[in-house]
């Protein structure tokens, strides 16, 4: 990079913001895929408005940027893979605002998914989409890959959430899209647009976020199945039954051979197994809909039905399903999840 390019950065973001170590240059050159490549600089953006005189002089200087939040990401975008700056957001992280009464949170893209779950924590609230990578990954991260996890059947991903955004675009124009209402219908949905673009329509500075009550009751069943037909059956029979499960998993054989090579589970080896679980605000509530998952499993010639009488019989039950992920991406890097 020129001299005179890095002096220009410099006098955005300040001595301090400002990296080209090579030390940074090596942990900005990967995230959790298997692609990788040094930038020519790292910058630490602590405001909109250095953000966008970042991209005026990029885009004026033709410089590839790279947003990044925790580099957790899995396929490979907050890689800069043809060099120039890594826009590191992880110090834009306050939470901005929570709203009880509006049923919204306005935060900064570097904060952390778990920092705000705390945060909405003591009122009862939470933020649903819950990515496995939750504890470390950065919302401005989430959003720019719609990210979800294990409850996305019932409660969506991170795209049903967001309200609205600010975003700077290539050419350093700040703009807002949405509104901070739960109804919001008139013009185009430039949000959605923008949630799941991995960085590449412009870099997301604030973000507006639907919040839920949390449910404070769950009921927790698994059952196993000689054939995949069975579960398969289980599950579309388990839609008209009139419930929608917090979460329902089906597991099957390839699955399970792996987690019991790769971890002491000693998971029975069958053909298929599910793991459903039922959320809400009394156990009468979440048990009758349970009942209803189970009598379907009943239905299905199931080799056995175990339900979950504690909290810790709950974890040990999930505990399988969580443990697939890290067991198939130690076999193979390259496989598909959705
Ligand atoms: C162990 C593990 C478990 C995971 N589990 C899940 C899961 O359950 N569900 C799931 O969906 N994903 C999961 N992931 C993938 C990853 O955690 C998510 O994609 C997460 O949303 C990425 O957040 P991040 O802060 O790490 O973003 P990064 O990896 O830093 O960036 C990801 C993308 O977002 C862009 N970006 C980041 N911040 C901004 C911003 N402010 N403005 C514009 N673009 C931006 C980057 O340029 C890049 O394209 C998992 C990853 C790991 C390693």
């Amino acid at each position: 990079m020129e001299e005179k390019i890095k002096q220009m950065l410099i006098d955005v973001v300040g001595d301090k913001n400002f990296t080209d170590h090579q030390i940074d240059m090596v942990s900005y050159s990967y995230d959790a895929s298997e692609h990788r490549h040094r930038p020519t600089c790292g910058l630490w953006a602590e405001t909109t408005q250095q953000i966008s005189e970042i991209l005026k002089i990029a885009n004026k200087e033709k410089i590839p940027v790279i947003p990044r939040g925790a580099g957790t990401g899995l396929s490979g975008m907050a890689v800069p893979i043809k060099g120039g700056i890594v826009l590191d957001l992880s110090r834009m992280n306050k939470i901005v605002k929570i709203s009880i009464q509006d049923r919204l949170a306005i935060v900064q893209p570097g904060v952390v998914y778990a920092e705000l779950e705390n945060a909405l924590s003591p009122y009862g609230f939470f933020f649903p989409p819950d990515p496995a990578s939750g504890k470390v990954s950065t919302l401005g991260g989430n959003v720019a890959t719609n990210a979800g996890g294990l409850k996305g059947a019932k409660y969506g991903t991170t795209r049903d959430y967001v309200l609205g955004l600010q975003v700077v675009l290539p050419d350093g124009r700040v703009m807002r899209t949405g509104s901070k209402t739960m109804k919001s219908v008139s013009g185009y949905d430039l949000t959605r647009l923008f949630v799941g673009s991995e960085g590449t329509l412009g870099v997301v500075t604030e973000i507006i976020l639907k919040i839920n009550p949390r449910p404070t009751v769950t009921s927790t069943a698994l059952a196993t199945f000689d054939r995949l037909d069975d579960a398969g059956r289980v599950v579309s029979q388990i839609m008209f039954t009139g419930i929608i499960p917090s979460a329902l998993e089906i597991l099957g054989r390839h699955t399970i051979q792996a987690i019991n090579q790769n971890t002491d589970l000693n998971l029975p080896e069958v053909d298929a197994m599910i793991l459903a679980e039922t959320d809400g605000h009394t156990a009468e509530e979440t048990d009758f809909q349970m009942k209803k998952i189970i009598s379907v499993f009943q239905k299905n010639n199931p080799r056995e039905i175990k339900s979950a009488k504690t909290e810790e019989e709950a974890r040990e039950l999930w505990m399988a399903r969580k443990s697939a992920y890290g067991v198939l991406a130690r076999i193979k890097t390259h496989f598909v999840l959705e």
